[in-house]
This record gives C-alpha cells, sequence and structure tokens, in this order.
C-alpha cells in the first residue's frame, strides 16, 4: 500500500532516528563537528554474495553491515534477514543500538548488518550458505573486539551458531564470543530468551511506583504476543498486574479481570492463534490499542503510534517494547496528553544488556547462573531507568529526549576522551 507522502516521511526510520539526534543534539549544545561525527556512521559495508541455490543455480545476494559508533567500544547489533532491509533503515538501526548500548552504559557501540532476501522461500540449507558466505565476507570487520553481531528479524541462534562456525573456522581457533544469542550449550547465557521482556517488566514496575500504582492494580494491554511481548505480557503477570487485552496481527482478546498469558500460550499453541480464546472475549484489533489502560507495550513493530492515532490512546505509561513504535510526530502529541514513555532505547534494553553479560561469559570461558543473570539485568535496568526520568526532570524534558541526552552526551565524552586520530 502506496503512503501519502507525509507518513513515508514520518515512517522513514533514518529521519526518525535524525529527528531525535537533532533535538538531543541542539538542547546539549553539542559542538557542530562533534554533531557530524555522531551522525556519521564510522563504516558502511555493502557486499554481494553469490550463492549455490538448492536447484543448482547461482544467485547473487545483497548484503550489509553498519558500525554507526566503536567510540565506547565494539559495535554490536543484530543481523536482520527480510526482503524488503535497505542501508538507510541498517544505517538506522545501527545508530539506534549505539544510543541503546549508551543509555543502559554498556560498553559497546552500535553495528547493524541485513541481507536482502526472503528466507520464507528459502530453504535451511540455502539459508545457512547465505549466513555462511555473508559472514566470510564480512570476516575483517567482525570479531569479539570489533563488531558482535546478534539475531534480529528472522535470524536465529541457528544463525547465530552458522557465523560463530564460519569466523571459528577462519580463525583456526573456536571465538564463541564473536555473536551473541547463540544457543545455550554452544555459550549462550541464560536468561538472554526472555531479557527484552524482562526488562520491560523492570523498567513498568520502575515507572509504577513513580506514580503509585501498586502493580496488583496496573490493567496492562499488549500489543505483539512474541518474544518480547508474549514474555513481557508472562513475567508482567508473574508481577502481579493485570494483562487486560493482548493484540495481535489477526485478533485482539480483551478480559477487564486478567488474562493468563501462560492459558494463552498454550491456546495459540494449539489453535496457531490468540482468538477464541475460552479465558477472554475477541475484539476489534485496530481499537484495542486504544483501550483505557494503566500501561500500553508496543511490541510487535515499527510506527504503530503515529500522528492519526496517537490522539486515541488512554494509557497512562507506555513502555517501548518494540524499536521505534512511536514516530516523531506522535511523541509530540503524547507529550501534550502528559503520557508518560518509557522510550525504546531505555525500555527494551534488556536483550542488549545479557547479550553483553553473553560475551562477557564467553570471554571469561565462565558461564553465570539464571539468577545471576536476572539480577545484574535487573540492576542495570533500575539504574537506567533512574537516570533518565532524573536527567528528564533536571532539565525538564520528556523521557525520551533525556534518554537521547544521556546517550549522546556519554559517547560524546568518549570521543573527546579518545581525541581525534590524525
Ligand atoms: P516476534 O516476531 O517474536 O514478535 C512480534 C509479534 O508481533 C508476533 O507475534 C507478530 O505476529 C505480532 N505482530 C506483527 N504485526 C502486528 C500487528 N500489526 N499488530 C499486532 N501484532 C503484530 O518479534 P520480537 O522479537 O518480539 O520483536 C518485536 C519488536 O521488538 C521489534 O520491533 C523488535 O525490533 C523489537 N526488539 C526485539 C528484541 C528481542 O530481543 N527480540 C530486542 C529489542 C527490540
Amino acid at each position: 500500500m502506496q503512503l501519502p507522502r507525509a507518513l513515508e516521511r514520518e515512517f522513514n526510520p533514518w529521519l526518525a532516528a535524525e529527528a531525535r539526534f537533532n533535538e538531543a543534539a541542539t538542547l546539549l549544545g553539542l559542538d557542530e563537528g562533534l554533531q557530524k561525527v555522531l551522525k556519521s556512521p564510522a563504516m558502511e559495508m555493502t557486499v554481494h554474495i553469490p550463492v549455490q541455490m538448492d536447484d543448482g543455480r547461482l544467485e547473487v545476494f545483497t548484503g550489509y553491515r553498519v558500525q554507526h559508533s566503536l567510540a565506547r567500544g565494539p559495535a554490536k547489533g543484530g543481523i536482520r534477514f527480510a526482503p524488503d532491509v535497505t542501508l538507510d533503515e541498517v544505517r538506522a538501526l545501527s545508530s539506534w543500538m549505539t544510543w541503546k548500548c549508551a543509555v543502559v552504559n554498556i560498553p559497546f557501540g552500535g553495528g547493524k548488518g541485513g541481507v536482502i532476501c526472503d528466507p520464507a522461500i528459502l530453504s535451511q540449507s540455502e539459508l545457512e550458505r547465505i549466513t555462511r558466505r555473508y559472514t566470510a565476507e564480512l570476516i575483517d570487520v567482525i570479531g569479539p573486539e570489533r563488531d558482535v553481531p546478534a539475531p534480529d528479524m528472522n535470524t536465529n541462534d541457528q544463525t547465530m551458531a552458522w557465523i560463530m562456525d564460519t569466523y571459528s573456522m577462519h580463525k583456526r581457533t573456536t571465538v564463541t564470543a564473536v555473536v551473541t544469542g547463540k544457543p545455550l550449550n554452544l555459550g549462550g547465557s541464560r536468561g538472554r530468551v526472555e531479557a527484552t521482556g524482562r526488562g520491560c517488566m523492570i523498567v513498568t514496575l520502575q515507572a509504577l511506583r513513580k506514580f503509585h500504582i501498586e502493580p496488583s492494580q496496573a490493567k496492562v494491554v499488549v500489543q505483539g504476543f512474541g518474544n518480547v511481548g508474549g514474555k513481557a505480557a508472562r513475567l508482567m503477570h508473574k508481577a502481579g498486574m493485570k494483562i487486560i487485552a493482548v493484540i495481535e496481527f489477526d485478533g485482539a482478546v480483551y478480559n477487564a479481570n486478567g488474562i493468563d498469558p501462560d492459558a494463552l500460550e498454550k491456546h495459540r499453541r494449539e489453535t496457531g492463534s490468540i482468538t477464541h480464546f475460552p479465558g477472554a472475549e475477541s475484539i476489534d484489533k485496530n481499537e484495542a490499542m486504544f483501550l483505557p489502560c494503566d500501561v500500553l507495550v508496543p511490541a510487535a513493530k515499527e510506527n504503530v503510534i503515529d500522528s492519526r492515532n496517537a490522539h486515541k490512546l488512554q494509557a497512562r505509561i507506555i513502555c517501548e517494547g518494540a524499536n521505534g513504535p512511536t514516530t516523531a510526530e506522535a511523541d509530540k502529541i503524547l507529550n501534550e496528553k502528559g503520557i508518560f514513555v518509557i522510550p525504546d532505547i531505555l525500555a527494551n534494553a534488556g536483550g542488549v544488556t545479557v547479550s553483553y553479560f553473553e560475551w562477557v561469559q564467553d570471554r571469561q570461558g565462565y558461564f553465570w547462573n539464571e539468577q545471576l543473570v536476572n539480577g545484574r539485568l535487573e540492576e542495570i535496568m533500575v539504574n537506567s531507568f533512574k537516570d533518565v526520568v532524573d536527567y528528564a526532570e533536571r532539565h525538564s524534558v520528556h523521557n525520551r529526549t533525556a534518554a537521547y541526552m544521556l546517550a549522546l552526551d556519554r559517547v560524546a565524552f568518549a570521543i573527546k576522551l579518545r581525541g581525534i586520530y590524525a
């Protein structure tokens, strides 16, 4: 579907990233030269990779890897496989990773990668050959000290195992720390799978506490019942909150007394959908996001809250589980409405935080139990929430602006300390 020109601009990830950057940089009074450095990705690589298909044909796929910043440590960020991946998108997402890592103060810069391909029509062996050849092309720019990829859209722990193996074959030694999000028995971390959802739950609890809302009184609406939204719903339910509605791409369910996410997951496993769940009534998926609630967790995809619908939201708190669920235009409306937004670069940073733990464990060759992982994650999320909210209050700005200002300031400080090599 063709979007009107104004919405096309509103939904463009690079322009969205730029809008947030410009606002924060101006408020910080950042030197113009430094702004140029912070805006420009440190490295962009495009590779055209020949791959033999199962039917014997030779196909060429295009892949990207962008390292936005290496100022605070190795680049960190996922690799996505999708038919519509663009360099603009990868560039924007890599800068998002820089700010996200800086907000939670972990020693990484930002990176992102992508391969233009349609996993839905590729066999496992074709996917493996694409992954391995893409890795081989990137061999000189990735590595535990340089750039540490992770799973993203349509890639998973198996993809990471292939990358780790290909990299290790080239280096003639097993290098588990080259990627995160690996299977547990190949150097993965306990707690990684639910880390993003857990992070969302932790910062939501902090926000509820700030507004003196008892978790047992908190009504939550979750959009997207996948890795982030499904785990967040389960952990929020466990923490006492009431999940009153769950929204998926094919329908939504509602129960004012609360939905049990485990039962809903079981129902979806058995029927293939969340709809017709016996523990709730089915409601219009296009209206469910606008239900009165204490917490809305958009955890499906980008640009779901935009200039056309933001005014309809009735949530007190928004915890952005997805990346970029709110457009910059919608930000203004949410601010006017006084909605307390926990911005994506803070709210969903639990995943990259436990990725950091995975990298540390691989390098130590010593693996932590789940309790230790979860405890350390909680400490980082609680401190980061406090850093952002205190900063917002101190500088009279909204949370998203505060998160960006804090992140830019940290990265700019690192660049200034290191100086410009000439
Ligand atoms: P996922 O594919 O596991 O889950 C997404 C869910 O949203 C799916 O169940 C899908 O059916 C549903 N969905 C898709 N379109 C929808 C729509 N229009 N309305 C309602 N539901 C819809 O993906 P995920 O890993 O949970 O990622 C979700 C978002 O969180 C993405 O923006 C991703 O970039 C971001 N994110 C993920 C992680 C992570 O660790 N997985 C970390 C940080 C950010």
